[in-house]
């Protein structure tokens, strides 16, 4: 587990996510969270699940996955966008201010 690299506006998503898949899958276990790129990458281990659940599982991440792209990895608010240059989405508010140097 090393989620240490995560922008510190995801803070809120990934804990939504460990909840969720928690609960949804107890048997998964999250292996890794980073952001690559502007997406939150996961990797789940997935193991102890038959196909059914591995696709739920999948279906579940994916919707958090999308989320992170417009969740500003400065302050967490859904309005976040690609910049194009830098590593995280941001809000326009965060951009403006230049608050955060993710
Ligand atoms: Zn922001």
């Amino acid at each position: 587990m090393s989620d240490d690299r995560l922008p510190i506006g995801w803070i809120g998503l990934v804990h939504d996510l460990r909840l969720a898949l928690h609960s949804a899958h107890p048997t998964a276990a999250i292996t890794e969270m980073t952001a690559d790129r502007g997406w939150l990458h996961v990797d789940v281990d997935d193991s102890q699940l038959g196909p059914a659940q591995r696709y739920q599982l999948g279906r579940l991440v994916q919707g958090f996955v999308t989320q992170s792209l417009h969740t500003c990895g400065c302050c967490g608010s859904g309005h976040g966008r690609d910049r194009g240059t830098s590593r995280v989405v941001t809000c326009d508010g965060c951009e403006k201010e230049a608050i955060c140097d993710a």
